[in-house]
C-alpha cells in the first residue's frame, strides 16, 4: 500500500495503540528550553524520577536570554530565574545545555540549533515545548510543539500520547519571482487558507518551488505551518537535505552515514499515495507579502490595500477584522506602502539564518537606515553570529546604523527586554503578529527580510523590488 512521508514516520514510531485511544508514539529527539520546561522538571522531581533518555534530550536558552552583551547581568528577573532553573535542571539530569556557561559557542534558538548541530534528521519524531517545532519538518522529520504536561510525559517516558492527524498535500507550483522569498510563500498560503485552514492536518509541502529551495528556505516555510493551523509541516528529504546534514556534529558518520542516507531515500511519499486534502499556491503569481492584522492569516500582497470588514459576510470574521484594524490603527482601504514605521526586527526561528542575513546585508550594503527607525539584527545562533562576522556582515549592518545583537528569540517574543513600546509599528521577520506579541500595545507587520531591510532604509513600509 502506498504511504505518504508522514504515514511512514508515524507507522515506524507507534509503540502501541488501543482501539479508539491515542497512539503511544516514540520520540527520537526532545528539544528543551528555559520557558516551557521548569514545571515539567518540577513534576519529575516530585515523582522522584529523572529524565529517561538524557541522550535524546537537548536544551538551549533562547526565549529569555538577553541579546545584549553576555558579560552584563540579566536585568529581567523572571528571565534570570528561568535561565538558572534550566541550568540546574540540565545539570541534575545529565542533559546537554547550550547556554551561557556551558555550550555557549553553540547556543541559539531551539529550532535553529537542532538542524545546525545535525540533531534534526529525516524520519525522526521531534518534539519541543514550542509551537514552531514544525521547522524541523523541512528535513523530512515529524516535528511538532507540545504543552508543558506533555513535556513532562516525554521527559519521563520518551513517548507521547497522540491522535493520528490527517494529511494535506500543499503544492507550491512555479518559480519564485525576483524579490519574492520563502517567507512570502508561507504567508501567502496562510492568507489564502486562513489560520484554521490546516486544523487537523499535517502539511506536506511539495512542488517545483519547494524542490528548488535550499534547506534554510525550507525551514522558513515549515516554521510557520502552525500559523496555518496544521500540526506539523514536512518536506521530503532529497540530495539538498543530505548535503546540508553531511559532516554536522550529530549526523551519522562513515558507514553509518551511507546506511542512514539509504534509509532516508525510502521516506518520500510513494507514487500514488493519497492525502486527505490538497492546498495549492502558484509561486509565479506571488508578490512580497505583508500582514496588516493581528494573526498571520491577515496578510496580502504588499501592493494591495487593507480589506474592508464591510465586505466580509461572516459576522465573526467581520468583527475579528474590525478589532484587528482598530488595534493596528489602520483603516479599511488604506495602503501599507509608505506607512511610517518605528522598528525593524530581523531575526527569529523563521528568518535568522545565514541566507537571511546575507540577503539583508546585500540590500543594506552602502546604504543607511532611516534615522527614525530602530533596526535590530539578531542572529539565530552563536555559530551563525560567528560565521556572519567572518563574512563581515556585522560591519555592513553596523555601518548602516543597525544594531548587531547576541543570538536569541529577542523581539519575536519580547520576554528578554527587547520589545516594542505601545503604539509603535514594526516590520518584523518573525512569525506572530498577535496583540502584544512584540511588546504591550506594539503593532507588527510580518514580512520577509527583504521587505524589512527596504523598510528600514526608507523608514516606511517599502517594496524591496522598488529599491535599485
Ligand atoms: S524565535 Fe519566536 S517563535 Fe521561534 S522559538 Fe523563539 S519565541 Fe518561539
Amino acid at each position: 500500500m502506498q504511504r505518504t512521508l508522514f504515514e511512514k514516520i508515524w507507522d515506524a514510531h507507534v509503540v502501541t495503540q488501543e482501539p479508539g485511544s491515542p497512539a503511544v508514539l516514540y520520540i527520537d529527539l526532545h528539544l528543551v528550553h528555559e520557558v516551557t520546561s521548569p514545571q515539567a522538571f518540577e513534576g519529575l522531581r516530585k515523582r522522584g524520577i529523572k529524565v529517561r533518555r538524557p541522550d535524546r534530550t537537548f536544551a538551549t536558552l533562547d526565549h529569555g536570554i538577553p541579546t545584549y552583551s553576555r558579560d552584563l547581568p540579566i536585568i529581567d528577573q523572571m528571565a534570570a530565574k528561568q535561565i538558572a532553573m534550566m541550568e540546574q535542571n540540565a545539570a541534575d539530569n545529565g542533559i546537554m545545555l547550550y547556554g551561557m556557561k556551558t555550550g555557549a559557542d553553540k547556543q541559539g534558538i531551539v529550532h535553529v540549533i537542532g538542524p545546525e548541530l545535525g540533531l534534526t534528521q529525516p524520519g525522526k519524531t521531534i518534539v519541543c515545548g514550542d509551537s514552531h517545532t514544525a521547522t524541523h519538518g523541512a528535513f523530512g522529520a515529524l516535528g511538532f510543539g507540545i504543552g508543558t504536561s506533555e513535556v513532562e510525559m516525554v521527559l519521563s517516558t520518551q513517548c507521547l500520547l497522540q491522535r493520528k492527524p490527517k494529511t494535506a498535500n500543499v503544492k507550491i507550483s512555479g518559480t519564485l519571482q525576483k524579490g519574492v522569498t520563502a517567507k512570502d510563500i508561507i504567508l501567502g498560503i496562510i492568507a489564502k487558507y486562513g489560520v484554521g485552514g490546516g486544523t487537523g492536518y499535517v502539511f506536506e509541502y511539495t512542488g517545483e518551488a519547494i524542490r528548488k529551495m535550499n534547506m534554510e528556505e525550507r525551514m522558513t516555510v515549515c516554521n510557520m505551518s502552525i500559523e496555518g493551523g496544521s500540526r506539523a509541516g514536512m518536506i521530503a528529504p532529497d540530495d539538498t537535505t543530505f548535503e546540508y546534514l553531511a559532516g554536522r556534529e550529530f549526523s551519522p558518520k562513515g558507514a553509518y552515514w551511507d546506511k542512514a542516507v539509504a534509509q532516508w531515500r525510502t521516506l518520500p511519499s510513494d507514487e500514488g499515495a493519497t492525502y486527505d486534502a490538497i492546498f495549492e499556491l502558484d509561486a509565479d503569481t506571488l508578490a512580497p507579502m505583508i500582514t496588516y492584522g493581528t494573526n498571520p492569516g491577515m496578510g496580502m500582497h504588499i501592493t494591495d490595500r487593507v480589506p474592508d470588514p464591510a465586505n466580509i459576510g461572516d459576522l465573526s470574521q467581520r468583527n475579528a477584522l474590525s478589532k484587528a484594524l482598530n488595534y493596528m490603527g489602520l483603516n479599511a482601504g488604506e495602503a501599507l506602502l509608505g506607512k511610517p514605521i518605528d522598528v525593524v526586527f530581523i531575526g527569529s526561528c523563521t528568518n535568522s539564518r545565514m541566507s537571511d542575513l546575507r540577503q539583508a546585508a546585500d540590500l543594506i550594503k552602502g546604504r543607511k537606515v532611516s534615522d527614525k527607525v530602530r533596526v535590530m539584527v539578531v542572529p539565530g545562533s552563536a555559530p551563525i553570529k560567528k560565521q556572519a562576522e567572518r563574512e563581515g556582515l556585522h560591519e555592513i549592518f553596523l555601518a548602516a546604523g543597525a544594531e548587531w545583537r547576541e543570538p536569541g528569540c529577542s523581539m519575536c517574543i519580547a520576554m528578554n527586554g527587547d520589545e516594542l513600546s505601545a503604539g509603535q509599528y514594526a516590520v518584523s521577520t518573525s512569525n506572530r503578529n498577535f496583540e502584544g506579541r512584540q511588546g504591550k500595545g506594539g503593532r507588527t507587520f510580518l514580512a520577509s527580510p527583504l521587505t524589512a531591510v527596504a523598510s528600514a532604509i526608507t523608514g516606511v513600509v517599502t517594496d524591496a523590488r522598488t529599491l535599485a
